[in-house]
């Protein structure tokens, strides 16, 4: 067995940097592969095209003869570009992409062959939908799903198949997918937003959410990942002493880009160039082997396709560079883990960021109101944004080192803490001119000049204020941003809903002014969300305290976090804004629930076979090794072996009880595995491994890196952390 591990090093030393062609410069490769406006220009008549464009715009539906000359359009660009097949892409509750792909070829009843796409499937196709999750709906419903053309993300080629992005639905209408929520949930913040914006420029008539996203992963060497059998399992390594080199050495292994992952990384970027992803790799100088690559932020709904069809590519390519792309929040114990920080504004199509101040008060205004309605919303909703970050892979990440702890807070920096204690003291009601112009004068028209200086920036809050945008810190690198975006947009769209209402009120029947009414209500909000603004840095029991005295949730685990999605208010909140019915919320929290005990049962399993099947044995191997070793001793020693085998005998011992420990838990794990899966209920399932079966297997790991340290080098069949982590 431990032979693999020494084939796939011996493979590993072999490999030398791929080189990329360069192909031109980057802006011609730009979109190359997206039937982006040019090629609707090029390949639609203007009908179809101005009909596509209010549907991006407005929503509008789009009718089966206007479909039918996409799809005609589509098609013909799709084969120009030498594609062969189509397919209907979409994200289902697993958190990934799926599609069907179906061939454009086909044969007419006369026998003649033709190439084949028309609106109807373009707009509406039915995939074989059984295995993926549902969460019961469709059981409930007797329904099957079909998949919905999204318009508003434009079609591609991707390899030789053009793919179109949709959504996925049951016939009665329930979400079965990621992107259906997330329309919704943009829909609304839209509504809200343009509502509130009308307040400051009567000329808005749409907001739209935007998203960029900084996506980590770690790059490992494919042999040697695949020579163990935790990565390919499950995404990490379940067993591993940390290697005498790690990263609190800060040395030229984390300075320069090795080569392999420069190659690695150069023909990523050309693919996304091409796909219209826009991006820009990083170095991340914190972990070796660790890195990021971050976009350009777009449309929120345009952005998270495009997460979604990177990580995609990531694999592809990294395949071809022969390495293992790992998503994993947590792959490696002791090493800092992996995130996706989600870049979060809104902006109306007159060109504005709302969370941008500007260059007269009234902007600025506008920018409070954005800035602290998006406080309150996060306040009023902190256990609810958390849950949308939940998973078993990210449970392992938040509050590690580097990462944001399971606690909600804001940081917005002390520049902008003194501006909101300044707007706390505003009068009541009227103002007089005297507070106006010193409102105006000295708190609102000087924020531009504030953010320039905000500089104090605390890596590790969960939400932070970030100069023109917040920044949601805790989402897992393996996420599906959809989910915190869905969350993240549909409280600001309620509160901003919210705020509409009582500043109309207060114009209405307390004749006040607009910009009276708007102070009245943000020095109420200020007052109200003030526990949720925190500045330090989040790690120890101090801050848990802290956070305990607001009344502040801290939910540490996935099932824990889950529960607020079904609560009273959860229900109301999705219900009202028109994102998620009680049905869908309840059929999204089984699916999670399921999902999470699906990874802990594969980690307990693949675990117990490494322990049986791998450490176990070359424990026993080496202590073959000794006794002969000690036998020999005492035939040539004779009683005074004991003392000459001293080392020997008490290392004998010490393996023994290593294996005796590392048995004894793992039976007792295999244990209340068996207990968890007999539990029906998928709660009480999902707690009972979070609870009884997943603190083992921090305890089994412990043995087996105690046995890793005691053991030859050459009988270890495990591939090392030095070697995954520092292979160039
Ligand atoms: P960091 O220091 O966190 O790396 P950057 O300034 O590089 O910060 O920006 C990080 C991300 O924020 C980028 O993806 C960028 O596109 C995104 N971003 C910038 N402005 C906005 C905005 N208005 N809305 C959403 N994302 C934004
Ligand atoms: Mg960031």
């Amino acid at each position: 067995m431990s032979s693999l591990r020494f084939e796939a090093l011996a493979e590993s030393r072999k490999r030398v940097p791929a080189t990329i062609e360069e192909s031109g410069k980057r802006s011609e490769l730009f979109g190359q592969q997206v039937f982006n406006e040019e090629r609707m220009l090029q390949f639609l008549t203007k009908e179809a095209f101005e009909k596509v464009k209010s549907a991006i715009f407005q929503g509008s539906k789009i009718d089966r003869k206007i479909a039918d000359q996409v799809a005609e359009g589509m098609k013909a660009w799709a084969l120009s570009m030498g594609a062969t097949h189509y397919t209907h892409w979409f994200q289902p509750l697993t958190g990934s992409t799926a599609e069907k792909h179906d061939a454009f070829f086909d044969i007419l009843p006369d026998g003649r062959a033709m190439e084949k796409f028309d609106g109807g499937q373009l707009v509406q196709q039915e995939p074989d939908a059984s295995s993926f999750p549902s969460g019961g709906i469709r059981n409930t419903f007797e329904a099957r799903g079909y998949t919905a053309w999204d318009p508003t993300s434009p079609a591609f080629i991707y390899k030789t198949t053009l793919c179109i992005p949709t959504i996925f639905v049951a016939y009665t209408g329930e979400a079965l997918d990621n992107k259906a929520p997330l329309l919704r949930a943009l829909h609304a913040v839209d509504e809200a937003a343009t509502g509130v914006a009308q307040y400051f420029d009567k000329n808005v008539r749409k907001v739209h959410a935007t998203l960029g996203w900084e996506q980590e992963y770690f790059l490992v060497d494919k042999a040697l990942a695949q020579s163990r059998l935790d990565i390919p399992m499950t995404g990490r390594t379940l067993v591993g002493n940390a290697a005498a080199k790690g990263q609190q050495l800060d040395d030229h292994y984390f300075g320069v880009i090795p080569s392999r992952a420069l190659s690695f990384m150069s023909d990523l970027e050309k693919q996304c160039t091409k796909l219209g992803i826009p991006v820009k790799t990083r170095h991340n100088e914190v972990a070796p082997n660790q890195f990021e690559i971050a976009s350009v932020f777009e449309e929120a709904n345009l952005s998270i396709d495009h997460n979604l069809l990177l990580m995609d590519v990531m694999e592809v390519i990294a395949d071809k560079h022969n390495f293992t792309v790992l998503f994993h929040e947590k792959p490696f114990a002791g090493i800092n883990g992996s995130g996706k920080h989600n870049n979060w504004s809104l902006a109306t199509d007159t060109g504005v960021n709302l969370l941008s101040p500007g260059s007269t008060p009234m902007k600025n205004l506008q920018f409070l109101t954005f800035f602290v309605n998006t406080i309150k919303a996060v306040d009023t909703y902190e256990e609810l944004l958390r849950s949308s970050i939940a998973s078993a892979s990210n449970d392992y990440r938040l509050g590690a080192n580097e990462a944001p702890p399971s606690i909600m807070s804001i940081f917005i920096g002390k520049q902008l803490s003194d501006v909101l204690d300044e707007l706390e003291g505003v009068s009541k009601g009227k103002l007089s001119p005297q507070e106006k112009t010193e409102l105006k004068l000295n708190v609102v028209g000087k924020i531009p000049e504030i953010l320039l200086d905000n500089t104090d920036r605390n890596r590790t809050s969960p939400f932070a204020f970030t100069g023109n945008k917040f920044e949601m810190r805790g989402v897992g690198s393996k996420t599906n941003c959809a989910k915190p975006m869905t969350v993240l947009n549909t409280i600001v769209a309620r509160q901003l809903t919210e705020f509409k209402k009582e500043v109309d009120a207060l114009i209405d029947k307390k004749n006040l002014k607009k910009d009276e009414a708007v102070f009245n209500v943000l020095r109420e909000y200020i007052k109200t969300s003030k526990r949720i603004r925190f500045d330090g840095d989040g790690y120890g029991e101090e801050w848990q305290d802290d956070a305990r005295r607001r009344k502040l949730s801290n939910n540490k685990n996935t099932p824990e976090a889950l529960k607020v999605l079904t609560s009273k208010d959860s229900v109301a909140l999705f219900k009202n804004m028109g994102v998620m019915s009680e049905v869908e919320l309840k059929a999204h929290q089984e699916v999670e629930l399921e999902s999470y005990t699906l990874h802990l049962q594969i980690e307990g399993r693949v675990l117990g076979e490494m322990v049986y099947g791998n450490i176990i044995p070359s424990a026993i191997r080496y202590q073959n090794l000794l006794l002969e070793n000690i036998k020999g001793l005492k035939d040539v020693y004779g009683a005074i072996h004991e003392k000459v085998a001293e080392g020997q005998l008490n290392l004998l011992e010490q393996i023994g009880e290593h294996i005796m420990e590392i048995k004894k838990l793992t039976d007792k794990m295999t244990e209340a595995r068996k207990s968890a899966n007999k539990l029906s209920a998928i709660n009480k399932k999902a707690s009972a491994y979070c609870d009884n079966v997943k603190p083992y297997f921090e305890t089994i790991r412990i043995q087996s890196d105690k046995l890793e340290k005691l053991i030859s080098d050459d009988l270890w069949p495990i591939t090392k952390y030095r070697e995954l982590l520092f292979a160039k």
